[in-house]
């Protein structure tokens, strides 16, 4: 069975005018109805577990922020409205009834369809439309029931920085990213960040140039890592790579979205697997994107 995550709370983080906007995930929803999908339930990340992640003192910040007159975090790229700390809380939390179904037997693969976004946000900060690292918070309970090595793919076009840096010393999780160099958020994502420390050798980062096409992108997934025992596969699922989206000026079709994902889950074997939903703005594309995933996700392998 293949898990899904959709809540109507992810539509409760109002951004205005942003493009990072409630209308992503109610579109997306509307494709998964026509899934035979099982449906998890949603779950809060509590501050406690927040902070397995976050540094406690930013968890905190967040939580009291709005109504201190905060209205975004760093700059207008991360907007704050009334109910956002609520609902960052249920993106990161509800990645825990995944890792559970995973645990229990009754699903091998997921899709959650959450914001807001993850990949950016830092220990110490959110920023670039990213309140709460979702998936390095997946990451850390998936560890605490059992998956003790996590395997991090994250094809966003732009570099998981947030996702980086909190594992960056840390040899239990394999981070690969691959991304658009000349983008957000421009300083971090070279190919000589390798980790530090014991972490050395377990981040990589492929970043492409200007224009990419299906067949550089799928080259570079040449090179994940082949000598990585994980146990779990998280995957950050940007749909912003895709040709009609204006964010980048990466040219991925839905034909070679289809042969990454499979080449994804090749890697996955019969491991557990989660996408979780990071950029993607154009929602006719992110509709017929997200359309893709879930077909291979179902019938794939
Ligand atoms: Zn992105």
């Amino acid at each position: 069975m293949v898990g899904y995550v959709y809540d109507p709370i992810f539509t409760q983080h109002e951004t205005g005018n942003h493009i990072e906007r409630p209308q992503r995930v109610i579109r997306i929803h509307e494709v998964a109805q026509n899934f035979p999908l099982l449906r998890l339930p949603i779950a809060k990340g509590s501050k406690e577990a927040l902070a397995t992640v976050h540094d406690p003192a930013y968890v905190e910040w967040v939580e009291r922020a709005y109504d201190q007159g905060f209205r975004f975090i760093l700059n207008e790229d991360t907007i704050l409205g009334p109910r956002s700390f609520e609902v960052a809380s249920y993106a990161a939390g509800s990645t825990m009834p995944v890792v559970d179904a995973f645990r229990q037997g009754e699903i091998t693969r997921a899709f959650l369809n959450i914001r807001p976004p993850g990949h950016h946000a830092e220990r110490k900060t959110g920023q670039g439309f990213c309140i709460f690292n979702n998936i390095a918070f997946m990451a850390r309970y998936a560890q605490r029931r059992g998956f003790e090595k996590v395997m991090i793919i994250d094809f966003d076009v732009h570099h998981g920085n947030g996702t980086q840096e909190i594992f960056y010393e840390d040899p239990t999780v394999f981070f690969f990213s691959t991304h658009e160099r000349n983008n957000y958020p421009y300083f971090t994502g070279h190919e000589d960040e390798i980790g530090a420390g014991p972490g050395t050798g377990f981040t990589r980062n492929r970043p492409y140039g200007d224009y990419c096409s299906d067949q550089e992108l799928l080259a570079l997934y040449d090179d994940l890592p082949q000598d990585f025992d994980f146990d779990i596969l998280l995957v950050s699922a940007g749909y912003d790579l895709m040709a009609p989206e204006t964010i980048s000026t990466a040219q991925i079709t839905l034909d070679g979205l289809r042969q990454l994902v499979r080449r994804i889950l090749d890697f996955a074997g019969d491991r557990p697997t989660a996408f979780l939903l990071e950029g993607g703005y154009n929602l006719d594309s992110l509709a017929s994107s997200v359309e893709v995933t879930l077909e291979e996700l179902l019938w794939y392998g």
